[in-house]
């Protein structure tokens, strides 16, 4: 899925210290957030510090973004980032103020592979080689939907994302054992077809397709197969066909995919009773984050 180009051009404004823009970015960002926080935090007050929390995180780490990539992945994992350093401090039973949360801003997914201001000998190539897997996966899931290949989709999220074996596949789909070990070997054929002309293209092999791969690491991370927001919000309408509302389901109820649970449930809160408080959180994270942005710009 191609990069938004509305984000791209949001971010860009936010970056010359625009303040609307900004508020924009809040805007059609927070109710995703605040519900996958909520999945995590059950206090809603909890949930809402997190979120203010990720959008200052966004701004201090703006010069780390990569405008070539998805806004909602990099928003999603500095959020997963806050939760889960928030949880494991709450364990230890330190009680402290948000604030005390991590400094570091940029999800380290992003710094391993991506981020250019950290480049050192060989990271440029490192980076490449992934940006290389990352369009090559989201092409193939593009054609998948295009030709209605719902089924290896599916077959390949079984794998990589649920870690399931050929045999437990088998028995889930109603398939044979030996017509998963073909789905496998079909889809391995076409990333290396799609991967041919890259230098120092990857060598496909079955190990790609195991839980535990960097292949299946990245599938994860980046949210490969997840779906537009127009998508969900068609679903939820009921304006797909059987096929897509079976993989939609598949997608984010059986592999139970934080990020588009999240969408969705904002998409089904999106009414006016939900107004007030969309207003409240937007003018609080602006309010504590905006004095960043002319920081942003120096
Ligand atoms: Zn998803």
């Amino acid at each position: 899925m191609a990069v938004d180009e509305a984000d791209a051009y949001l971010i860009e404004a936010v970056q010359r210290g625009d303040q609307q823009a900004w508020s924009e970015v809040i805007d059609r960002y927070q109710g995703r957030l605040i519900s996958f926080a909520r999945r995590m935090l059950a206090e809603r007050s909890e949930a809402e510090d997190i979120v203010q929390e990720t959008f200052l995180g966004l701004l201090r780490s703006l010069p780390n973004y990569d405008p070539s990539r998805s806004l909602e992945t990099y928003l999603f994992a500095i959020l997963r980032n806050k939760i889960s350093d928030y949880i494991r401090r709450r364990q230890r039973g330190q009680r402290q103020s948000l604030d005390q949360l991590k400094m570091d801003d940029t999800p380290e997914a992003w710094i391993d592979a991506e981020t250019p201001s950290h480049y050192v000998a060989g990271q440029e190539n490192l980076a490449a080689q992934r940006g290389a897997l990352v369009a090559c996966l989201r092409q193939w899931v593009a054609q998948c939907t295009e030709q209605r290949r719902f089924q290896d989709l599916i077959v390949i999220e079984m794998l990589v994302v649920l870690g399931l074996r050929n045999k437990e596949v088998a028995a889930d789909l109603g398939l044979t054992e030996p017509a998963v070990a073909g789905i496998k070997f079909r889809v391995l054929e076409q990333w290396r077809k799609l991967t041919r002309s890259a230098p120092g293209a990857h060598e496909w092999q079955e190990a790609d397709l195991a839980e535990d791969s960097t292949v299946a690491r990245i599938w994860r991370e980046e949210g490969v197969s997840c779906l537009k927001r127009s998508t969900l919000g068609r679903f939820l309408l009921g304006a797909l066909d059987e096929d897509w509302n079976h993989y939609i389901d598949f997608h984010a109820h059986q592999a139970d995919c934080d990020r588009c649970h999240a969408n969705l449930e904002d998409l089904r809160s999106e009414d006016e009773r939900d107004a007030e408080w969309r207003d409240q959180l937007r003018e609080r994270c602006f309010a504590s984050s905006v004095g960043f942005l002319s920081r942003v710009e120096g």
